[in-house]
């Protein structure tokens, strides 16, 4: 499974879902992008970040970081793909877009576990 090969695997979770509250959330988002994303250059990405980005695309995630992107990053997917996903493989930036395309309303409520 993808999630063995994570960054985040045996994080606590809790990172992934910042608090809504205004002043809180940005800081506690950054530091859990920079799972995703790597504290440096050359860290790099997640392993596995296509996978998760994908993953919370396909069950309609509207919660959480999920791909180092939050749910209204992920919905605006469908008019601009961010700079790190342009620079990645044409395999993965299509399966993106296939996934966007297909895409629908999301479920308020619903949440995985990463
Ligand atoms: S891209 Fe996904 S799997 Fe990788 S560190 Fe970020 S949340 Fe975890």
């Amino acid at each position: 499974m993808w999630q063995d090969r994570a960054r985040c695997l045996n994080t606590n979770t809790e990172l992934f879902y910042p608090p809504r509250r205004k002043g809180q959330y940005q800081e506690s988002a950054e530091e859990a992008r920079k799972f995703c994303f790597g504290r440096d250059e050359d860290e790099g990405l997640c392993p596995v970040i296509i996978e998760c980005l994908l993953f919370a695309l396909e069950h309609e995630e509207v919660h959480g970081i999920w791909g180092g992107l939050s749910s209204r990053e992920r919905s605006g997917l469908r008019t601009r793909l961010p700079k790190w996903l342009q620079e990645c493989d044409p395999e993965s930036i299509r399966r993106v877009q296939d996934a966007v395309v297909g895409t629908t309303e999301a479920t308020p409520g619903h949440q995985e576990e990463t």
